[in-house]
């Protein structure tokens, strides 16, 4: 039987490469469900390659557009839209694995939904760990549904961990590539714009995950994404600049033992990792020629140039709310940049703000997940009103 999989976020960056994987191994899987949020065209198109039972787009405009043009390719693809029926279509029994590619905190409650579902989850977006770690995990429990990291640094420790116990761990390193900023001079960052910003180094991705990266709010929010998903005090996990991004994480055992995870980056490794586990599949990708390599560098994180990682690993280091309300405030802050409200550096002023005046929370229930975002963007919006 072939596994039925739905890719929430298809037509984004991690999507799109996760049908790329996906249509090197038809015998094993089927293009079940594609679902996005207003890129109709490129929706549209996946539907004509890949005839998936549903596809789901968010406004019902869309929803009748997508009908209309499918109906004229003879193509059987049922169309869907609306909130509720996307987690109806999560939670369907045909479904076996989620890929959770939906970008920011919108992901988070499709990805509690495939959760609920007990489903086989490829989780991308770390928002819904950044927002909801514990309960995401306690629920991943509950109702024995694994969850698969693609995140390339938690793919890589993934496979670190495999043959060995977790219990034995004395910390793990996360790589960074450092962004496009890592050689500019700290003056300069307070005047560069939106474009110069989305011009990531290593890799090529969505235009939120790509502004984290260039604050590294990213390896900030990855941090506290491996705390939740492994189950680590915060001072275990250290972060290593390494420009090369060639090494995409690291696991340092009891014994002095250090194993690392190296390969190409290309985002179609972790997730055919992610698809074929526990076993492997091929991803298409070349392995790394050594020979090529001319030398690895890493180094620590500049506390002065990256204000947001040292403010994301206090906000790990408190919990409970914390990593929720910076996670709202930096959506808030991170859309405001892109549209030029406010400069790169007011991004880690505006988070800054927001956390000085939060009061922590227990977060018993996702409501109160949902409260503290709501309400920390309200806040964030206040600063930028402030600045402007
Ligand atoms: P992207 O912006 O390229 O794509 C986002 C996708 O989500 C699109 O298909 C869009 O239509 C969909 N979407 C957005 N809002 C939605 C909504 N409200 N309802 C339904 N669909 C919606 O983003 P990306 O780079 O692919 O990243 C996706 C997630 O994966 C993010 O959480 C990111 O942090 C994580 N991630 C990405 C990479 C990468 O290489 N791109 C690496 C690691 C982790
Ligand atoms: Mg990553």
């Amino acid at each position: 039987m072939k596994n039925n999989v739905i890719i929430l976020g298809s037509t984004g960056s991690i999507g799109v490469n996760t049908l790329e994987v996906l249509s090197i191994h038809k015998e094993l899987f089927e293009v079940f469900a594609l679902a996005a949020n207003s890129s109709v065209d490129s929706l549209l198109e996946q539907c004509k390659k890949f005839k998936p039972k549903y596809a789901h787009i968010n406004k019902e405009e869309d929803a009748k557009f997508l009908t209309t043009s499918l109906k004229k390719f003879k193509i059987k693809t049922e169309i869907l839209f609306g909130k509720d029926t996307l987690n109806k279509l999560v939670s369907l029994e045909e479904v076996d694995t989620v890929v959770c590619a939906i970008s920011g905190s919108a992901g988070l409650e499709s990805s509690l939904n495939a959760v609920q579902s007990g489903k086989k989850i490829l989780l991308a977006n770390k928002e819904s760990l950044v927002m909801c770690g514990s309960l995401f995990m306690d629920l991943a429990e509950e109702y024995n549904s694994i969850i698969l990291p693609v995140d390339s640094e938690h793919n890589a420790l993934h496979q670190c961990f495999a043959s060995n116990s977790t219990k034995s761990i004395e910390k793990i390193i996360l790589t960074a590539s450092g962004g496009p900023f890592l050689e500019s001079n700290i003056n300069e960052l307070k005047n560069v714009t939106p474009e110069q910003a989305l011009n990531h180094p290593t890799w090529s991705m969505g235009k939120k995950i790509s502004i984290d990266s260039a604050t590294m709010m990213n390896k900030g929010l990855e941090i506290i994404e491996a705390m939740y998903l492994f189950k680590l005090e915060i001072s275990q996990i250290d972060t290593l600049i390494h420009p090369q991004s060639l090494i995409h994480s690291m696991v340092c055992y009891k014994d002095g033992s250090v194993i690392m995870q190296a390969s190409k980056n290309d985002m179609k490794i972790p997730i055919s990792y992610c698809l074929g586990w526990p076993k492997r599949i091929s991803s298409g990708i070349e392995p790394i020629d050594l020979t090529k390599q001319s030398s690895l560098n890493f180094f620590e994180v500049s506390k002065d140039k990256f204000p947001c990682f040292y403010l994301a690993k206090q906000v790990g280091a408190e919990g409970e709310s914390f990593p929720t309300a910076m996670n709202a405030a930096n959506e808030i802050a991170v859309q405001a940049f892109l549209e030029e409200k406010i400069k790169f550096t007011d991004i880690f002023k505006i988070i800054f703000e927001v956390l000085e005046k939060h009061h922590k929370k227990k977060l018993s229930s996702v409501e109160d997940v949902y409260e503290v975002d709501k309400k920390s963007r309200e806040n964030a919006i206040k600063q930028i009103k402030k600045i402007n």
